[in-house]
């Protein structure tokens, strides 16, 4: 439409998903291509739709809009609700309006409209198990937005606005008026009219997490040497220092020492925060990051063995109709006395989550049986909150992980409290790299390995599955190897 900036429910999503960043928008906006979507993005986008299919076939015959021709998708769904239509399935609004003066075409599209007696409920169907005023704001962002347009189109508002969840319930979505969807259109319409990049700092969680700007954006903060690479430097502190004027590290340990940092309030939610005890840590962090020296912090303590066991769990985060499920066990022995490795593998039956469980309990009590009581060494909590999360899910009748649980160490903290390292994160797949380690994989990584393993789950050919869970299988043994070269390399130093 000529003349008029085009705004929909999508934008919104952008500055929300795969997380939070006002940059997205504005790069999609201004048409900076971005990477292609990862194996696992289109596997969650197809299990969307399998997800939003199932739930249209168990409420009954429906029109659908998106059958009917572009141009009379907007005049068709109102006649649908005209005629108390008792589905409509990919209804379709579009509304012109001013947002400060600019000429704006909102379009949205909702996944269901039902009818209910004397009005129409909004729904539409997502994966996130969790929709409420703390989980995914952009959700009840996009209902509200639709029920903005239908209240404009129709006159009347809608009924009601509901989300039908990954975990199948459906969740009402208070109505506010439109209100928070057009004061979000207003911040959309800004980025896409302006003229300059805003500032946005980086993040390793925010931008590795499947943005498709993260090797854009990565490498133009190293080239500028934006404090946000910093670690521990937190978003609210890299945008508070960044409207203070310092912009590198090097400018950070110029402007501050420890005791004026820790008095800096930054951004934190709605309120102001000091920086407080993290001031230290991030000026060593910006020392080593200027100066590309590692710097010895306390001596490393680890417990003397001749051997210890390299742990790492392979998870799926809860989705659909499952619970959150570890799928991959990995053990094996490193030092005096190697062993194999060990990748105690779920069952693809319904009893397999637990078949999973109960293979790795047996490869534990043989590495006792033959170690005695000998260090689990994995990287970060995840392996230990998953056995107790294990532990209550299925019991323990022998005892064998609770023993695992007295012999875990977490090789992170033990390296974090010992080394300052000149990296943006402390991921094992860049402290790794950092030691030299090497893998045979071109592409891996928890995201990569979940994707296969839903291929895996979802495929009936034997060998294709027996392939995608070798591929698997390859990168978590990789896992253990790049731990066990952290760890020699922890140890030597
Ligand atoms: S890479 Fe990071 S900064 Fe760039 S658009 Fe994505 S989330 Fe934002």
């Amino acid at each position: 439409m000529h003349g008029f900036v085009q705004l929909t429910a999508s934008d919104i999503v952008s500055l929300y998903r795969p997380t939070p960043c006002s940059l997205r928008l504005y790069l999609r906006a201004h048409g900076v291509p971005e990477a292609e979507p990862s194996a696992f993005d289109e596997i969650i986008q197809s299990l969307g739709q399998v997800h939003e299919q199932k739930h249209l076939a168990t409420l009954g015959a429906y029109e659908d809009i998106g059958l009917v021709g572009r141009d009379q998708r907007v005049s068709r769904t109102l006649e649908a609700i005209q005629s108390c239509v008792p589905l409509i399935y990919q209804a379709e609004f579009r509304q012109k309006f001013l947002i400060n003066g600019t000429p704006v075409i909102v379009v949205g599209r909702s996944d269901f409209l039902i009818f209910d007696g004397d009005g129409y409920i909004i729904r539409d169907s997502k994966l996130s198990r969790n929709v409420d005023e703390n989980h995914h704001e952009e959700i009840a962002l996009q209902l509200q937005l639709y029920g903005w347009l239908f209240e404009r189109a129709v006159g009347v508002p809608a009924k009601g606005l509901q989300v039908h969840t990954g975990a199948g319930d459906v969740v009402d979505v208070p109505y506010d008026g439109g209100a928070a969807a057009l004061a979000k259109l207003e911040q959309v319409l800004a980025l896409k009219q302006s003229t300059t990049e805003p500032y946005e700092p980086v993040g390793w969680s925010k931008c590795k997490a499947g943005c498709g700007y993260s090797d854009r954006c990565w490498s133009q903060a190293e080239a500028r040497q934006d404090v946000s690479l910093v670690m521990d430097i937190d978003q609210g502190l890299a945008r508070q220092l960044h409207s203070d004027g310092i912009a590198t590290p090097q400018e950070l340990l110029s402007a501050f020492d420890i005791q004026s940092l820790s008095e800096l309030k930054r951004p934190w939610g709605t309120r102001q925060q000091k920086v407080g005890k993290k001031a230290e840590s991030i000026l060593a962090n910006a020392e080593v990051l200027v100066s590309g020296k590692e710097r010895i912090l306390a001596p490393v303590v680890i417990p003397a063995h001749n051997n210890y066991v390299m742990f790492d769990l392979e998870g799926m985060p809860p989705y659909m109709d499952d619970l959150e499920k570890i799928y991959l066990w990995g053990v094996q022995v490193y030092g005096r006395n190697s062993g194999k490795f060990i990748g105690a593998t779920s069952g693809f039956g319904t009893d397999g989550d637990r078949e999973g469980w109960y293979a790795f309990l047996e490869a534990a009590n043989g590495i006792f049986a033959e170690h005695g009581d000998i260090p689990f060494i994995h990287w970060h909590h995840y392996e230990r909150t998953h056995i107790e999360m294990y532990l209550k899910r299925f019991g323990d009748p022998s005892g064998v992980a609770d023993r695992v649980l007295r012999n875990v160490l977490d090789l992170l903290p033990i390296t974090k409290n010992s080394i300052v390292l000149p990296l943006p994160s402390y991921s094992l797949k860049v402290v790794e790299e950092y030691v030299g380690f090497t893998r045979t994989q071109d592409e891996y990584g928890g995201s990569w390995a979940m994707a296969k393993f839903i291929l895996a789950t979802e495929t009936e050919d034997q060998a294709e599955r027996n392939s995608l869970m070798a591929e698997i299988l390859t990168y978590d043994e990789e896992d253990l190897a790049a731990t066990w070269a952290v760890f020699e390399w922890l140890r030597n130093k």
